[in-house]
Order: C-alpha cells, then structure tokens, then sequence
C-alpha cells in the first residue's frame, strides 16, 4: 500500500478526532439543547401515549457522510425523547422513577471523553480506587463490616442479584445435580428480578418457597422459620433468603432484623433486596425502617433510583468481598500482566463484565460536588410528599387507599357507590394517562386493580404532588357524575 494510500486514509479517519475547541458550536448546541429541555420540563408533560402521537416519522437511517446537527437534534427529541414516560419529568410518579441528575452527565461526559479502562486494577489503580471507595461508602450505609465488605457497581439491580445468586451457590458448593434440592424463600411480592437471577444462575430447578405475608406484604419470620425447617427435614438445602426493603408493589419492608437472625441460625446466604429503597438509609427514619440491612450477606441498591444517577447504576455489596472474588475471578494468558500488581481488587474479579463503563465517576462527581446534604434532603422530602399524597387522596370522594406508606410508594383505587371499582379505576387511571401532566401506574393485588404512586423522581415537589390531587380531584368527579 502506498503511503499517500495511508495518508488519504489518515485524513478521513482524522474526522473522528473532534475536540471541544475544535468544535466549539457542537458543544455548545448539545448544551443548549440539554438546558432549553429541562427548562422546558415544568411546562411539558409526564407522559404521550404513542398512539396520541400523528407526527412520528421513525428514525432516518446512517449515511458514509455525516450530517448537521441541528437536525439530528430535532429528530433526538420528536421521535426519542417525547414519545412515552418523560424520566426527567418531576410529574413522574409511577413504577420506581430514575433520577437523572445533570451532575452525573458531567460525570458520564468524563469518562466516556477520558475512556479510561477500568477493569483491571493494573490498567487503572485510581480509577478502580474511585469505584472502591463508592462501594464502601455504601456498604458503610448499609452497616456492612469494614474490614471485609465490598462489592461491584452494576448496570442495575437485576445484574446485582444475578452476580449475588452466583456468589451464594458457589459458596454452598452445590452442584448441578443437587439443584432440585435446593430451596429459596422469598415473598410473592418480591421483584422479579429475583425469579430471573434465579433462572440466570442456572438454578431453575431449585424449589422456589414463597413465604406468607402479614397485611402489609412483609415477609413473616415465623413462617420462614418453619419452612427452613420442614425443608431440612425433607433433605432439601437451603440456598438463599432474599428479603426486601422496599417492595416495588407496595413499598413494603420486611423485618430485615428478624429474618437476618434466621439466616444466620441456619447458616443461609442472606439477600435483601434494596434496589428501589437502599438509599432511604441517608435519612433517620429511613436507618430505623431499614434496621437489619446490616445482617445481609449481599445488598442490591440501585444508585439509578435512591440516589438520582442516570439510568445504568446499580451495585451489588457483599458481607465478604472474598466471596464474591471466587465466583466471578478466573485467570487468563493474556491477563497475566494484571496479575502482577493487584493494591485493590478490581471490578473484573467481582462480576461477570470485563471491559466496562467507567460508571463510577457518574456517581463520584455529585457526591463530590455537591455533597451527600442535597441528597439526603432529597430522600427526606420523598418520604414526606408520599404521605402527604396518600394522607389527601383519601379526603377526595370514593377514593380508597391501601396501607400507609412505609416508604415513598402507596396504592389506591376508585369505588363509588354500586360501580365496579377495578373498571372505574382502570378508567380514571386511563384518563390521568392521557391527560398526560403527571404519570401513575397500576398494579393488582388479590384481584384487584389499584393504582400506584412511587415518589422518587428528584423532581418531584409538592407542586406536583398538588398537581396530581387537583387531576385525580376532576376526574374521578367527571366519572362520578357521568352515570
Ligand atoms: C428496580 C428494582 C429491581 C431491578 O433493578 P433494575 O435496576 O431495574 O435492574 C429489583 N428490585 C427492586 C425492589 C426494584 O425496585
């Protein structure tokens, strides 16, 4: 090949080299996009149902020459950002709604620009130092030991569980053909995830122990206790009991403290689940509600819900750091150079990922900067809006609200007099859907339909909270008078 070949070549590849000053208008597009969105935000809804959206033309496809800006980032934002649950929107109060703080941009900006590789301990010993010490700091809130703890920062809490169920049925030593007699108590209302953490590992076969509720969906140790026991009777070994702090149903914690103390009588790998209410713990009442988190095991808490990072983070923390380093690390020929110099263990010994997105920063550059007082006021200000929420729902006319919320999830339904509740409910949650301001979700307990309230956005404040009350107020008096 020629050398003007390479140097032709060199001149088209160079393009891929854009620098911040070398683009300065690029740069500051992207930010006035980004900040003309959020100012917007007050103003625009929490959610467009797709089929209420005529203009929708698809996205265009790639082309060998690049395009301008300015429409790319009108085609970004009619046909991606507007369609569906508005995230960034502090009128989003349905499922378990992610944060999305622009600090954590400026982190993400960081990194990706950076692009330090961040698996190995050798490649980059301050970079896996950052990720470190975000770990402690959360097993430190969590109550888990100094001296041994540690853990991984995930892409949520499904890979979390995932990684803690590996741990778990390495550590028991039990082989593929013991699974079918393995056991695993949870509660029915118990995420999902947990099911598919289970099926991940292999361990589909396993016996699946859903334990009695009380009458606010916590898991009773009482129950559990007597399960264990049968189950050891029958010859069947106890794996894992995954406990929640904070249901995503209802918000329900169960006693942490109590089914802690049976785990450890029984010598079971403890799980609790505080993917959606781990971060509560920055706040007083939230410590208290939580006691127990500390007898754990393994942790999951997802820093993309309680602590308002961007969707992709998530952590799993472990009692004994040792465990998790001997399900996940293998060594490899072409890795023998990190092996050398290990001052801390690094991310790719504590989970299945390799190379993988620096997604410490995300979370260490808002620390940082603005310091853990926000977040906690924050977290405070959800609990608060959530009873404030549930305490004036009940005052509007034929509304009927679930338990008290225990944290900052609550459900209620519709029942006016001689109305079947589960088709008047479906339609006022129907209606909010399409009036569009703010957004709420549904679930069904028992066979009935409820609609759910989750408050965890960081922008919800009270005016949203009144906002959704003065919506609920005019609909469900609409759907009263139309009979
Ligand atoms: C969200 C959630 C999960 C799953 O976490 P992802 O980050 O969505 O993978 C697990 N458990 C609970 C209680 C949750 O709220």
């Amino acid at each position: 090949m020629s050398t003007n070949r390479l140097k032709e070549l060199e001149q088209q590849a160079r393009l891929l080299e854009m620098a911040p000053s070398k683009e300065p208008s690029i740069v500051d597009d992207i930010v006035e996009f980004t900040d003309q969105w959020i100012q917007s935000l007050p103003k625009e809804k929490s959610f467009y149902r797709d089929e209420d959206l005529k203009n929708l033309k698809g996205l265009k496809g790639f082309s060998e020459e690049g395009e301008g800006l300015a429409a790319l980032l009108s085609e970004f934002n009619e046909e991606v950002l507007v369609p569906g649950i508005n995230g960034g929107s502090g009128g989003h109060m349905g499922y378990i709604p992610g944060g999305g703080i622009y600090a954590s941009a400026l982190g993400d900006y960081l990194a990706a620009a950076t692009n330090k590789y961040v698996g190995v301990y050798y490649a980059a010993p301050g970079a896996v130092k950052l990720e470190n010490q975000l770990i402690k700091w959360m097993c430190n809130l969590v109550g888990l030991p100094e001296s041994t703890s540690g853990g991984n920062l995930t892409s949520g809490g499904s890979m979390a569980s995932l990684i803690a169920m590996v741990a778990a049925r390495e550590l028991s030593g039990v082989k593929a053909k013991d699974f079918e007699r393995c056991a695993i108590y949870y509660t029915h209302h118990a995420h999902h995830s947990s099911t598919k953490a289970i099926i991940n590992a292999g361990l589909k076969e396993a016996k699946i122990r859903h334990v009695p509720m009380d009458e606010k969906f916590r898991m009773k140790p009482l129950e559990l206790q007597k399960m264990i026991e049968e189950d050891k009777e029958r010859g069947l070994i106890p794996l894992m009991i995954m406990a929640s702090a904070g249901t995503t149903d209802v918000g329900a914690v169960d006693p942490l403290d109590a089914i802690g103390e049976i785990a450890n009588a029984h010598n079971i790998w403890y799980n609790v689940d505080a993917a959606y209410g781990g971060f509560f713990t920055l706040t007083e009442y939230g410590k208290k509600k939580l006691k127990g988190i500390e007898k754990a095991d393994s942790v999951v808490i997802d820093p993309h819900k309680g602590l308002f990072l961007p969707f992709g983070s998530g952590a799993i923390l472990v009692r004994d750091q040792k465990q998790l380093y001997n399900s996940q690390h293998l060594p490899a020929n072409y890795m023998q150079d990190t092996m050398s110099n290990q001052g801390e263990l690094s991310p790719a010994d504590l989970s299945p990922e390799l190379t993988k997105h620096f997604r410490g920063v995300r979370m260490w550059l808002p620390l940082r900067l603005l310091g853990i007082k926000p977040f906690r006021a924050a977290l405070e200000e959800k609990l608060e809006l959530a009873r404030y929420f549930y305490q004036e729902v009940q005052k509007i006319p034929a509304i009927k609200v679930g338990p008290d919320p225990e944290l900052s999830v609550f459900y209620f339904h519709f029942q006016p007099d001689g109305r079947d509740a589960n088709l008047v409910t479906k339609q006022l949650l129907d209606e909010i859907h399409k009036d569009g301001r703010v957004f709420l979700s549904s679930t069904t307990i028992d066979g009935t339909f409820y609609i759910r309230v989750a408050i965890l956005c960081f922008r919800t404040h009270l005016e949203h909270v009144q906002l959704a009350l003065d919506i609920i107020r005019e609909i469900t008096s609409r759907i009263t008078k139309s009979r």
